[in-house]
């Protein structure tokens, strides 16, 4: 038996975009289904910086407070070490936002505050293990998804459909969409290793001779990403594990004594890093947003932030007109103009980094200079606040104008 659901709004996949969406859709009186995949948000080394863009976000809805009691780092500057000069390179302190930091808070719990918001409206409606297998496509028009889960298959029927699976969306593929891939020369390696009190403060990235680490400060611990060329983690892992230790250690040297906790290759997770965009991100009854749209380099570390804006954007074009019934095709491609260029803009730049910098350094075998950029950012450090602008606010950052149901006069709580 297909269980058959009929609701307003279709979203496949409960990451950031996703969730993000039905949230402010539901709480603006949209019925909404979500439909995710996996039983849990538990997934070590997905994103897990939330940027002041979305910090913003929150205050605008009025759960800042609520979200920062969750445990979390506050990150205020970035840094970096280039050989053996070390520099300053973003700071956040003076962003005109109201957090001027970034925070580091696994995904699953940013995730799972979505989700105890959103489920105090009663138009949100999550299915978890529901994995969405197929379009429904009716005379052109996406009509809906057909799903699978463990009580048996799905057919979920609507007047529109937002992919958000990510970026090995099926929805963006069944829909036909085309994507461009940008290319990316790197792929990146996590770990985790332990952190002590007397190690550095700050999230920092070393370069040198061919190699790039960056170190996130997670307190207990330090989340850990290695950069490698494309396509070369069979490589590294021929060298052996001692031998990645050893280059791990000489390029944070206080790492030395922590870094044999790496045991197994298995504690260190490969992530293949696409850059890629939709040259459509819409057709009649369906709109793809997050990843599945564009996926980003994780250089800055946006993709959560975009996904989110994304949502911010689709719930204040379209939430208006989902509720009277009335999302027409061209709606959708308002959406994809209202963030096709914040999106095309962080990529190129991006881009940019990837072929200029980090294909470069890959490259390298001596010891690396500070690039003049690096050198004028530690001589004015005024300059500190370009980058922690982009990254931070990123371009044509998004803001919540829709309004959001009285659930006092329904009897529920509102906060
Ligand atoms: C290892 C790694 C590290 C990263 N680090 C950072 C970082 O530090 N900062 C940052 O900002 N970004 C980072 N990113 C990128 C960031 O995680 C993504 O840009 C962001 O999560 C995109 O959000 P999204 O909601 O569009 O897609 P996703 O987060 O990918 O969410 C898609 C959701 O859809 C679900 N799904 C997929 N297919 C289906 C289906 N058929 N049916 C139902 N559900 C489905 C998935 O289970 C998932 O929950 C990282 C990504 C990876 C892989």
């Amino acid at each position: 038996m297909t269980e058959v659901i009929n609701t307003r709004c279709c979203i496949a996949g409960g990451g950031p975009a996703g969730m993000m969406v039905g949230f402010l859709l539901a709480r603006m009186g949209v019925d909404v289904v979500v439909l995710e995949k996996h039983a849990d948000f538990l997934r070590d080394f997905r994103g897990d910086t939330i940027h002041p863009s979305t910090l913003e976000i929150m205050y605008e809805l009025g759960l800042l407070d609520e979200f920062l009691k969750r445990p979390h780092q506050e990150v205020k500057e970035l840094a970096g070490e280039v050989g053996k000069e070390s520099v300053f390179i973003a700071d956040f302190t003076h962003l005109p936002t109201h957090c001027k930091f970034l925070a580091l808070m696994p995904q699953w719990d940013f995730l799972n505050f979505v989700v105890e918001q959103a489920k105090r409206y009663p138009r949100f409606h999550l299915k978890m293990q529901a994995e969405v297998t197929e379009l429904v496509i009716e005379d052109e028009v996406v009509a809906g998804v057909r799903a699978k889960s463990p009580n048996g298959s799905l057919e979920v029927r609507t007047q529109l459909t937002i992919g958000a699976d990510g970026r090995r969306s099926l929805v963006r593929e069944q829909a036909g969409l085309e994507v461009i891939d940008l290319g990316a020369p790197m792929d990146v390696m996590w770990m985790r290793i332990s952190r002590q009190p007397t190690d550095p403060p700050q999230t920092l990235g070393h370069v040198d001779k061919g190699r790039i680490l960056v170190q996130l400060n997670r307190e207990d611990y330090w989340q850990c990403a290695f950069v490698i060329p494309k396509g070369s983690a069979e490589k590294v892992r021929e060298r052996g594990l001692a031998a990645f230790c050893e280059e791990i250690a000489g390029l944070s040297p206080f790492l030395r004594d922590r870094v044999s906790e790496l045991r197994d290759w298995k504690d260190v997770s490969v992530l293949t890093v696409t850059v890629d965009r939709l040259a459509r991100w819409s057709r009649s009854g369906l709109l793809c947003i997050g990843d599945a749209a564009h996926a980003m380099s994780p250089i800055g570390g946006v993709g959560i932030n975009l996904a989110i804006q994304d949502a911010v954007a689709t719930a204040n074009i379209l939430g208006p007109k989902l509720l009277r019934g009335t999302c027409a095709t061209n709606d959708l491609q308002a959406v994809q103009r209202r963030r096709h260029f914040p999106t095309w803009a962080m990529q190129r730049l991006q881009i940019g980094i990837q072929n200029n910098v980090i294909r470069g350094v890959l490259a390298s075998s001596g010891t690396l200079e500070l690039p003049l950029a690096l050198k004028l950012l530690r001589r004015f450090p005024i300059l500190r606040r370009i980058p922690a602008r982009v990254v931070g606010m990123g371009f044509r950052p998004e803001h919540v104008k829709t309004s959001k149901v009285d659930l006092a006069s329904r009897g529920i709580a509102s906060s």
